[in-house]
């Protein structure tokens, strides 16, 4: 099989004959041809979202949250195909990828679908005047997305774009384009006007990078590591794009002794291999009050080794394989970096390979522990099923250990003393912490991280902000 582009209403072979392969995570074999866009292609997808822009963005609120909402109802009708192929083309469990990828990718399109609907201008009065502040649209952009949450983060960035009046052109990663091929489906059988979604499939190096830099685009949403999103930044700075960047993250989980101790070890299991470990938000380092640290530590290590590593589309697996070959390898790297570091592999690090998945990416989710918190594993994002365990004994310790590193993305309190945990919860340099519970998802609060996790906020009407422009309108009464 292979995909094509999504430019002006219609699907296109890209102009060069470059092809990327895509590999099936959990069996190594081939799933589709990919095509490699280059700046011909990206021009012209460029272009198509500039002739439909003037009509897309004078449409009302109203029409333009109909066709949000035409687009999950088509996408509600695909729910059980887009889980099977995101499970396919990522190897996570079809259990996540119905409950995460599929369901939050519909969830998204109507939840903005509703918020346009309803968005009122806000009014602000003088003795003498009366201002309004008008969001009007921003023009054509760049979404680009990473491979972990292929149509869940394409979805969440194409509705509140589109909806606030712009259009845009979207890559999705190569290693996982099946979904937004699916998305680009769904769209043309609803007949949503040609060119205000367009898709451009690519690697990073060329097409990304072409994307972002061209002189057209006039604003780039890019989630990603941190490392491209700094390359993102510099190109978009040159011509003051507006910019939002969703990026890597190394998150704790803080244990106190008080916490309640069953749920903490599921929550803290959920939190640290959901995905294989592969989601931004995942926590990875764990802080335990030295009072509970064994015990802790030995039910954690019972949890992850009951855990079913396996074939994704099994109802029962609750760990698929990694994304790549190269993804495998690089937490191969970590997990021997550890033992060179000073840290005890308490669990995993060996390869398991499910029998008939041999040529797939796998490895038995490792837990360290005995690490220096500022050790290369505890700081640095690993992104994949390892978690380093630390003791601690004081809160002022504990927090200086927590906010030593340059990321400042999510994290996650455990403890039955609420204002304890909201105290603690509040010194974390970071943009977003849950205090018992972990990826308790309320689409209306801001989404996005401090320091080396990005900058700006999407979700709710922080979404809505940065795929607008504000412009107040100030009329002096007689
Ligand atoms: P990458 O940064 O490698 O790639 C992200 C996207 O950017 C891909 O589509 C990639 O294309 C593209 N890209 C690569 N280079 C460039 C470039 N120079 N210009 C423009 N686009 C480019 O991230 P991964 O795909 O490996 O995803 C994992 C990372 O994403 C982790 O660091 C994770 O923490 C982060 N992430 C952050 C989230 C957040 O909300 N903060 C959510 C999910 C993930 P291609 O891959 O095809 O080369």
């Amino acid at each position: 099989m292979n995909l094509k582009n999504y430019i002006g209403g219609g699907f296109r072979q890209q102009t060069s004959n470059n092809w990327i392969t895509n590999l099936n995570p959990a069996t190594g074999e081939e799933i589709c041809k990919v095509p490699v866009s280059n700046s011909k292609d990206v021009h012209e997808a460029i272009n198509s979202a500039r002739i439909a822009y003037p009509k897309w963005s004078k449409l009302s609120h109203g029409e333009r949250s109909l066709w949000l909402s035409k687009i999950a109802d088509k996408l509600e009708e695909m729910f059980e195909e887009i889980a099977k192929i995101e499970s396919i083309d990522t190897g996570k469990p079809i259990s996540l990828a119905r409950s995460v990828d599929a369901s939050r990718s519909i969830a998204n399109f109507r939840f903005f679908s509703e918020m346009i609907r309803d968005l009122e201008i806000e009014e602000f009065e003088m003795e003498d005047a009366t201002n309004f502040v008008i969001q009007k649209s921003i023009g054509v952009g760049a979404l680009i997305t990473p491979w972990n949450l292929p149509l869940y983060l394409l979805s969440w960035k194409i509705a509140p774009a589109i909806g606030m009046g712009n259009t845009v052109v979207c890559k999705p990663s190569e290693l996982t384009p099946m979904t937004a091929d699916l998305l680009m489906r769904a769209i043309n059988d609803i007949g949503l006007p040609p060119g205000v979604i367009n898709l451009v499939h690519g690697n990073g190096i060329e097409t990304g990078s072409q994307l972002v830099e061209n002189p057209d685009i006039d604003f780039v949403s890019f989630t990603g590591g941190t490392v491209t999103g700094s390359k993102v930044a510099s190109s978009a700075a040159a011509s003051f794009k507006k910019l939002s960047l969703e990026l890597g993250g190394k998150n704790s989980s803080i244990i106190f002794a008080d916490c309640e101790f069953d749920k903490t070890v599921r929550g803290v299991v959920r939190s640290g291999f959901l995905n294989q470990g592969q989601i931004c938000l995942c926590g990875s380092r764990i802080f335990i009050e030295e009072e509970i640290y064994d015990d802790f530590k030995n039910s954690l290590i019972d949890a992850v080794e009951n855990m079913k590593i396996g074939n994704p589309l099994n109802e029962d697996t609750d760990l698929g394989a990694l994304i790549s070959r190269e993804h495998l390898r690089k937490i191969e790297y970590y997990s021997d970096l550890a033992i060179e570091e000073g840290g005890v592999l308490l669990t995993g690090g060996v390869p398991c390979l499910p029998k008939g998945l041999e040529k797939g990416n796998w490895i038995a989710p490792i837990i360290v522990e005995g690490l220096n918190h500022e050790s290369r594993c505890s700081k640095e994002e690993i992104f994949g099923p390892m978690v380093t365990l630390h003791k601690f004994r004081k809160e002022d310790e504990l927090i200086k250990m927590v906010n030593n590193t340059k990321y400042g993305l999510a994290g996650s309190v455990w403890t039955e003393d609420i204002e304890k945990g909201r105290r603690v919860a509040e010194s974390i340099e970071t943009g977003m912490i849950w205090i018992n519970t972990w990826l308790h998802r309320d689409l209306r609060v801001p989404f996005g991280g401090v320091k080396d996790s990005g900058i700006g906020r999407e979700g709710g009407k922080w979404s809505l902000g940065f795929f607008s422009e504000l412009m107040n309108v100030c009329i002096k009464h007689k």
